[in-house]
């Protein structure tokens, strides 16, 4: 078995990404399912690096150009001898090779100072930037195959109904690159009511701190896991499944609230499961 579900990675790896994302989910074994689920997120992170360095690429391109454009502007300046013209633009720029950094290119510029530039804009937020929450719109599709009738909203605003669960993820300091895995990522799971009877919801993901530095990791959220939670709680919503009263949790290592996003809003399960919940 284990050389066919090689053989099946592989297949997905190569795989177009249109047809990848498009596989029926639950033709496929509990395994192949989680395969699938993990070369979507595989590609999806490539696809963020990969937007992350044009990004940086671009940011990179636009300040040489600008450089470029203060020395020539010095030169210009230099060669008029400071003739009549040259009064009313003289300063701030002359001094400006050495010091300028890019923050100076955003300060309101003092009347004549620069003439206007057209920044370049980057297409695309890098989706990997660290944020202290996510949501995540691109699993919508593979909640819907086990839910019926209900709408992602990008929202992380009270709705009518709300719950609070922990999912599987793994995490990279962003700082220091400390890595490390934990089943207590705090989500905070929405409904929202719709007029035309579905059920709209969202799934507020938060971040958590790296334990050595404090700064925020970079989250790769378990698809799976996500995916089963998060329609678990909208089948209770719509009364398509009756919860079975929890038992005898797991003793599970202490969570390290100082360090949970989710803690910092008041929104992680840290308060027990039994509270009572909206
Ligand atoms: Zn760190
Ligand atoms: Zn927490």
């Amino acid at each position: 078995m284990a050389g066919a579900d090689e053989k099946f990675g592989a297949g997905l790896r190569k795989m177009d990404r249109h047809d990848l994302n498009r596989l029926t989910i639950q033709a496929y074994t509990r395994a192949q399912r989680r395969m699938i689920n993990e070369e979507r997120v595989r590609r999806k992170r490539a696809e963020a690096e990969a937007v992350a360095e044009e990004v940086a690429g671009a940011v990179a391109s636009t300040t040489a150009a600008l450089l470029d454009l203060i020395n020539t502007m010095a030169i210009l300046r230099m060669n008029s001898g400071g003739g009549s013209n040259s009064t009313t633009n003289r300063a701030e720029g002359n001094r400006g090779g050495n010091d300028f950094d890019e923050n100076r290119v955003s300060e309101p510029a003092a009347p004549d100072a620069h003439p206007p530039v057209k920044k370049k804009k980057p297409r695309k937020k890098p989706k990997n930037a660290t944020k202290k929450s996510y949501l995540f719109p691109e699993y919508h599709h593979l909640v819907a195959e086990e839910v019926k009738n209900i709408v992602f909203k990008s929202s992380t605003a009270d709705g009518t109904r709300y719950n609070e669960t922990w999912l599987v993820g793994s995490l990279k300091c962003s700082n220091c690159g400390r890595e490390w895995t934990t089943g207590k990522v705090a989500t905070a799971i929405r409904g929202y009511e719709q007029k035309n009877g579905q059920l709209g919801y969202s799934a507020e993901v938060f971040n958590q701190r790296c334990a050595k530095c404090k700064s925020l990791g970079h989250l790769t959220l378990d698809v799976d896991t996500y995916v089963e939670r998060v329609a678990r709680r909208l089948a209770i919503w719509k009364g398509e499944l009756i919860p079975e009263p929890r038992t005898g949790e797991k003793p599970t290592p202490p969570h390290e609230t100082d360090l949970c996003e989710g803690c910092a809003v008041g929104k992680c399960v840290r308060g027990g499961y039994r509270r009572v919940l909206f």
